[in-house]
């Protein structure tokens, strides 16, 4: 889960990583408040759970009341990068004399699935292209989680680098912490893009990044799930377990590996899925089926649904009988369902569907066909 940058300084600033002065503020007169009790310039800056701000217009610079006023108000009234900003952060003004790049991401690609520690000499809103064009610019060291990271691991890096030596000290301690940040939090990525040097020569994180795994979030209470997609969002209320995908073809299978397993043989058929929906337990209790076949009919994408299921703890039958409720709780149900129907008392569940006599539902007791014939309707 990606948090906002004000959380992820908040979090830094316990670990007693350098952080700018700041108050979210939710509104423009808020703002006007903090331009009054962070001094004489400030910098406004949209929370949207994504890069590239700067780039995007989501940064703005203010030096007067009225001008902290109005770019509050130009931000939260669009979207940044097609997120709407529901909330902009009020930061004093820092006089940058240079930027650098710190980071720790979980390494997926090799080494186990190691921490990764990255230093860039060269910080800000190129780093990609910086990381492009001059290998020398960025370092990286792998860390061994079971002991940590300890002080060779950045020092020897920042010796072979152009950062000023009189600033060792200081990133050494911000990189430990960072390190250390997102250890405890469960991170998958903690990155202070750019990492500044003051005119005063303090280092100060003046952006934060930090990306919790979900699966650990329970160890966070104080964090709150953030949502970049409104399906994810009604999802996760109705305890469906939903990826949001660009495809045009709405899946809900019963089981994980069922879901992914009918993800991968629609891609090889040429389909394209538009999400992938498990809904565990939730297929039998009330509500459950009804909010997954909302969330799939209400996603503009989706031409045709793809319902497989196989009847090994829950039988067909019942299934069958949970899938009538729902489509007949649906008055104008017009998209075409293909209904894959496998095990458990199967018969009586494909005759419960054709009993239904609903003319937008194939049911096959083939995976293959079902995916052939879904493909096919969704015209790829
Ligand atoms: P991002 O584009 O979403 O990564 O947003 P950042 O928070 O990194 O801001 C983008 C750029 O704005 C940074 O790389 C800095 O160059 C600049 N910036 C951010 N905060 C300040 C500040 O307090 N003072 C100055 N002079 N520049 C800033
Ligand atoms: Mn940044």
């Amino acid at each position: 889960m990606r948090t906002f940058e004000y959380q992820a300084k908040e979090i830094l600033a316990r670990y007693e990583i350098p952080t700018p002065r700041g108050i979210v503020c939710e509104t423009a007169e808020d703002a006007v408040a903090a331009f009054d009790a962070l001094g004489s310039a400030v910098v406004v800056k949209a929370q949207v759970l994504a890069g590239g701000r700067g780039k995007a217009g989501g940064i703005k610079f203010a030096v007067s009341k009225e001008e902290a006023r109005a770019a509050a108000q130009q931000l939260l009234g669009t979207a940044i990068a097609g997120l709407p900003v529901a909330r902009v952060l009020v930061e004093e003004r820092l006089q940058i004399a240079a930027e650098f790049y710190l980071g720790v991401i979980t390494d997926t690609d090799g080494y186990h699935g190691c921490p990764l520690l990255m230093i860039g000499s060269r910080g800000g809103m190129e780093i990609e292209d910086i990381a492009r064009e001059d290998a020398n610019a960025i370092r990286r060291a792998h860390i061994d989680p079971r002991y940590g990271i300890f002080p060779h691991h950045i020092l020897s890096n920042l010796a072979e680098m152009s950062i000023p030596r009189k600033y060792h000290s200081q990133i050494e301690k911000v990189a430990r912490q960072l390190y250390q940040a997102y250890w405890d939090m469960d991170g998958e990525l903690a990155e202070i893009n750019p990492l500044v040097v003051t005119a005063e020569d303090k280092v100060v994180a003046a952006d934060a990044r930090l990306y919790v795994d979900s699966n650990a979030l329970f160890r966070h209470p104080e964090l709150k799930p953030n949502f970049t997609n409104p399906f994810e969002e009604r999802a996760a209320a109705a305890r469906l377990a939903y990826v949001h995908l660009d495809g045009n073809i709405g899946i809900i299978a019963n089981g994980a590996g069922l879901a992914m397993g009918t993800m991968d043989m629609v891609r090889l058929a040429g389909g394209r899925p538009a999400n992938f929906l498990d809904p565990g337990e939730r297929i039998m209790h009330p509500g459950g089926l009804e909010a997954a076949f909302g969330i799939i009919l209400d996603n503009p994408n989706v031409e045709v649904v793809l319902f497989n299921i196989f009847g090994g703890g829950v039988r067909c039958d019942r299934i069958a009988t949970r899938l009538v409720e729902v489509l007949s709780g649906i008055p104008d149900f017009h998209l075409p369902l293909v209904l894959c129907l496998r095990g458990r008392n199967e018969e009586e569940g494909q005759r419960i569907i054709a009993a239904f006599d609903c003319k937008s539902i194939k049911t096959t007791s083939s995976m293959e066909e079902a995916v052939e014939i879904a493909v096919k309707l969704g015209g790829e």
